[in-house]
């Protein structure tokens, strides 16, 4: 069974922060947030097959905590 949506909305919000998304970071509105993912699955042990990571070395966030 396929049911053609239509009405997907033009820009999900962000799954970290709820805004709206940037097509250049989809599905997240930044970078930061794409970063604040991958931190979380990282961080969660996941494995990711065929992916190598070699440039992980810039720390972006400020500490507003
Ligand atoms: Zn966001």
């Amino acid at each position: 069974m396929t049911t053609p949506d239509e009405t997907l909305p033009a820009a999900a919000p962000c799954p970290i922060c709820g805004k709206p998304a940037a097509a250049a970071f989809k599905p997240f509105c930044s970078k930061r947030c794409a970063d604040v993912d991958l931190q979380r699955w990282l961080s969660g042990r996941y494995a990711i097959p065929g992916r190598e990571d070699d440039a992980l070395s810039q720390e972006d966030e400020p500490s507003d905590d």
